[in-house]
């Protein structure tokens, strides 16, 4: 496609649904992977994001790797030795990727993320596995939803294989020396900013994706999240918004709700919607509740994905799998009874009035950073409601579940969401 090529009109009414399918029907950009619901900058790609192209210069500086869990890794600043970025331009498309040793990013004052907020992102890990082997958890799901949020703010499209690619790349680079010892992990942080230097309040004609390797700790709260839930004149995210991308526009608004949170003791913030208290995500996390309903049957109940809140979360998704194709019959092993998996707006009212009846079974957050965090407690209006805890450190459902996926990331079951990546040791001095 020409870069002058003009995109074609289907429809002179500017709704979020015409933009999109307008676009996911003429885009060249993403015919090689996953494409569904996404936009992109069709008229101006030319090169192809390739990673076969890939340059590679190793660090000749290697940086000693902190212990788990120290003081270096609690700062969460510490990545490892190498790094990969790729060059967009509208004029080109995609330069060919480099690899090369992790460092500071070089960009002008009137860069377009720095003023219009034009940066998304991703959360991933890499797992070194019990057998030894470093694996991702479900990475084709991570790049596709890259190319959600990407397309959401005029930042260039790709083909999700690719990036799935450099990521696992980098992985296989650093992760020999990173990622060392069986039960270890490493956050990857996948980002595409604009770093357009032009101050005009337009699409940027200039892009940087960039993909690091952090080290993390590993996040628990003994006893349970206990969570501030929002009050009406505030929200994380609205219909017709851009709650289900992955955008940083979406996180520096929380920061001071959830400062607040904590300086009153409370682990994170329950994010609600509305005059009526929709339940949406709890801090950066999906919001899972199990309850029994008035006529006594097992639910888990999450916030639906139709109206665009909330994000579409790799571990809330493979929850409602496992859920759906392990537990729909009870788990006789563990007793547990059947559970029916729904995907519907719920209201905290609906919560307290399943804890005065004594309906409430347990409530849990998911995500990469807090994996399967239990709920003990959720303050609501001027009232504590306290959720039951089944093994007194979590809900049952949450722990058989969080085993579930553990032993998938740690390689201790075959399952194909455990993606393998081949170590490539390389020797630096
Ligand atoms: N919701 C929000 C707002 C998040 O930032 C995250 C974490 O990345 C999630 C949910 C959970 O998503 P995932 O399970 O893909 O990490």
């Amino acid at each position: 496609m020409s870069p002058s090529a003009v995109l074609p009109e289907t429809t002179s009414e500017l709704t979020n649904a015409g933009i999109t399918s307008n676009v996911v029907d003429n885009a060249p950009s993403i015919t090689n992977g996953a494409s569904n619901g996404s936009m992109s900058n069709i008229a101006t790609s030319h090169a192809e994001l390739d990673a076969s192209k890939l340059k590679t210069m190793l660090t000749t500086s290697p940086r000693p790797v902190p212990e788990p869990n120290s003081p270096e890794v609690m700062a969460q600043k510490t990545c490892t030795d190498h790094m990969i970025t790729a060059k967009w331009t509208e004029a080109h498309g995609w330069e060919a990727p480099e690899l090369k040793p992790y460092g500071p990013l070089s960009i002008m004052p009137t860069a377009s993320v720095l003023h219009y907020a034009t940066e998304c992102f991703e959360g991933m890990k890499l797992y070194r596995g019990y057998d030894n082997k470093l694996r991702l958890f479900r990475p084709n799901l991570n790049a596709a939803r890259l190319l959600r949020s990407t397309t959401r703010i005029a930042l260039p499209a790709f083909p999700p294989t690719e990036v799935q690619k450099l990521i696992t790349k980098l992985c296989a680079v650093d992760g020999p020396k990173w990622c060392s010892n069986p039960g270890d992990f490493l956050y990857i942080r996948p980002t595409m900013i604009a770093n357009d230097p032009a101050l005009g309040v337009e699409r940027p004609k200039e892009a940087l994706f960039y993909v690091m390797l952090c080290c993390f700790p590993t996040l628990s709260r003994p006893g349970g999240l206990k969570l501030l839930a929002s009050q009406d004149d505030m929200c994380r995210a609205w219909p017709g918004g851009f709650g289900y991308a992955k955008l940083g526009a979406n996180y520096g608004p929380t920061l001071v709700a959830q400062g607040e949170a904590r300086r009153r003791g409370f682990s994170q913030v329950l994010w609600l919607w509305g005059k009526e208290g929709y339940c949406t995500e709890s801090g950066a996390a999906n919001f899972f509740i199990v309850w029994k309903t008035g006529e006594g049957k097992m639910q888990l109940v999450t916030p639906p994905l139709d109206d665009g809140i909330i994000l579409d979360g790799i571990t809330r998704r493979s929850i409602l799998e496992l859920s759906k194709s392990r537990l729909s019959n009870g788990w006789k092993e563990e007793d547990l009874e059947p559970i029916e998996v729904v995907e519907r707006m719920f209201t905290m009212d609906e919560v307290v009035q399943a804890s005065e009846e004594g309906r409430l079974v347990e409530a849990f957050a998911a995500g990469t950073a807090w994996f399967v965090a239990p709920i003990s407690l959720i303050h609501f209006r001027g009232k504590d409601v306290n959720v039951p805890m089944g093994t007194g450190e979590s809900g049952r459902y949450a722990a058989i579940l969080k085993g579930w996926l553990m032993g998938i990331m740690w390689g201790k079951e075959r399952n194909e969401w455990g993606v393998v990546v081949e170590d490539e040791g390389v020797a630096l001095n």
